[in-house]
């Protein structure tokens, strides 16, 4: 029998005066205190390097939160033997043991660690405390949980025996180390990318986004007091130039677990290609990655639900989602409707700092996050064929703030329409109800991605014709819903195209790819 499916972790609020909020209040104020001194970790031994990094607030220019210790290459080949070394006795634990040990971490994340890891998650990655808990706190729990869930599923799947034959599968991990490599986006799959290939049985090599090794890091804390053993995780905050072909060079990488940017995956990949006659096994290559995620509404679309989707869809975390709404398709006569109630509703989105729980919008990641996005916003403002309808200001004299902003592209192909932009820009294009259809393939065809999408209609008919010509268009596709916001064990997240190998996130197609199944038959 499989474990009990888990329930999804409950989401706080955090109202003005509770108990929860003067806790992660308390942490924002002790981190902001104290200097936190963050070692590459290998085999449980903790070092100090003489290449280090600051951290720094998004937000806030003048608060520096600590510092990170690069791994060099010299740390990256010891992490990978301590790696090999963990490997066996790790790989031999009974998965039940293994299980609890992130159950525990679950635990642990849902109680105790909840304040710290969503404190962490703000200051560092300027994310507020809504945006904070659904990630840092419920995600990940969820994600824990739930790999453990699924990968007793997995385990409970046996093949058809006879009386003169027993047939078995033998659930094994892959041969050699699993390579991880998070965004900073999301604390919950900093932790889950390491996580789920370990849970599996695998060793794993941990390299933190640099924007984000801050809560990566106390989440490795969080796990080690959980009781993972020294080195089935090992730590290795750095450069990713410098780290990457390194590690990805090696014969026994058995696999790349990724979630950031498709231009680094696709260099993964190729480096792997160069690689591929030196491994003992083909590496397992999942990644998930960019997004020009769409909002469509039909006509018959319902406005307030609608505007809500856009608000949420486009600006929460600043759309830097990997499935943030930026691009957006709606017929002219609901835009005569809903464009004052947008416009304002946009205008009106608090924009500071995390410490003030009521701004919506914080600050990007970094400085080059911030010239990118804004340099979108410029070519808007510049071009003849594009307008900004709300928004448009941005200011890093404090933090690397921008304005909730909204394009409207004269063309379908304009270029914030069909780019990624990976930010707090929202692009719209209007058209004529009488080529829903038409438009609908338009939608299809003016993005390589394949992440997220929604549809907004009443109408039976419209809706499945949406899903119908928008099947490969979106990975996680929406009705009446905004496309963000993906709850493990309800809406498995990923897609297909250029968004990476649709491995669905805290799923068991996920689990299935870290494991490397024999087949054993007995003749009786
Ligand atoms: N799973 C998240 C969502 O549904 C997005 C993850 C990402 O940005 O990579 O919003």
């Amino acid at each position: 029998l499989g474990l009990e499916r888990p329930d999804n972790e409950p989401i706080y609020n955090y109202e003005p005066g509770s108990k929860r909020r003067k806790e992660v209040k308390r942490q924002l104020k002790k981190m902001k205190e104290e200097f936190l001194e963050i070692p590459v970790v290998i085999g449980g031994k903790e070092i100090k390097t003489d290449n280090t990094a600051e951290i720094k607030c998004p937000h806030d220019h003048s608060t520096v939160l600590g510092q990170y210790h690069k791994a060099d290459e010299e740390l990256v080949q010891q992490a990978i033997e301590n790696s090999m070394e963990a490997k066996a006795e790790w790989a031999s634990m009974d998965w039940e043991d293994r299980v609890a040990i992130f159950d525990r971490a679950a635990a642990l994340l849902a109680g105790p660690w909840r304040a710290k890891i969503n404190a962490a998650t703000m200051l560092a990655q300027s994310k507020n405390i809504f945006q904070a808990e659904i990630d840092a706190a419920c995600e990940l729990i969820d994600f824990f949980r739930f790999n453990n869930y699924y990968l007793s599923q997995i385990y409970q799947d046996q093949p058809a025996s006879s009386e003169t034959e027993i047939n078995k599968m033998e659930y094994r991990p892959l041969e050699g180390f699993v390579f991880a490599v998070p965004p900073f986006n999301f604390t919950s799959i900093g932790g889950n990318l390491p996580s789920a290939p370990a849970v599996c049985g695998n060793t794993v090599l941990w390299k933190p986004a640099s924007t984000a090794v801050y809560s990566n890091y106390l989440i490795f804390k969080l796990l080690e007091e959980a009781g993972l053993p020294a080195g089935v995780i090992n730590f290795i905050p750095g450069s990713g130039r410098e780290i990457g072909p390194e590690v990805i060079a090696d014969s026994r990488l058995a696999g790349i677990h990724f979630t950031g940017s498709t231009a680094t995956f696709q260099y993964m990949w190729e480096e792997v290609g160069r690689n591929i006659k030196n491994y003992d096994s083909y590496p397992r290559i999942v990644g998930e990655t960019g997004g020009k995620d769409f909002v469509f509404a039909h006509k018959s679309a319902d406005p307030e639900a609608l505007i809500t989707a856009l608000v949420r869809g486009a600006f929460e975390y600043q759309g830097q989602k990997c499935s943030a709404a930026s691009r957006a398709y709606i017929p002219h006569e609901l835009w005569d409707e809903i464009s004052e109630d947008l416009i304002q509703q946009v205008e009106d989105l608090k924009v500071g700092p995390v410490e003030d729980f009521t701004n919506f919008i914080n600050a990007v990641i970094d400085h080059k996050a911030f010239k990118d996005i804004t340099e979108y916003i410029d070519h808007a403002r510049e071009s003849a064929d594009a307008k900004i309808l709300a928004g448009g200001e941005y200011d890093d004299s404090n933090g690397f703030y921008i304005d909730p902003t909204i394009v409207l592209a004269e063309e379908p192909d304009y270029k914030t329409m069909v780019e990624e932009i990976f930010g707090p820009v929202l692009t719209i294009y209007l058209y004529d109800s009488e080529e829903y259809e038409e438009t609908l393939k338009l939608c299809d065809n003016t993005s390589p991605y394949g992440l997220t999408g929604a549809i907004f209609s009443k109408d039976r008919e419209a809706t499945v014709k949406a899903r119908e010509t928008l099947v490969q268009a979106a990975g996680n596709f929406y009705i009446n819903d905004k496309p963000t916001g993906a709850v493990v064990g309800r809406q498995p997240f990923g897609g297909a195209r250029a968004s990476g190998t649709n491995d669905k996130a805290g799923s068991k197609l996920n689990l299935y790819r870290w494991i490397s199944p024999r087949t054993i038959k007995e003749n009786l």
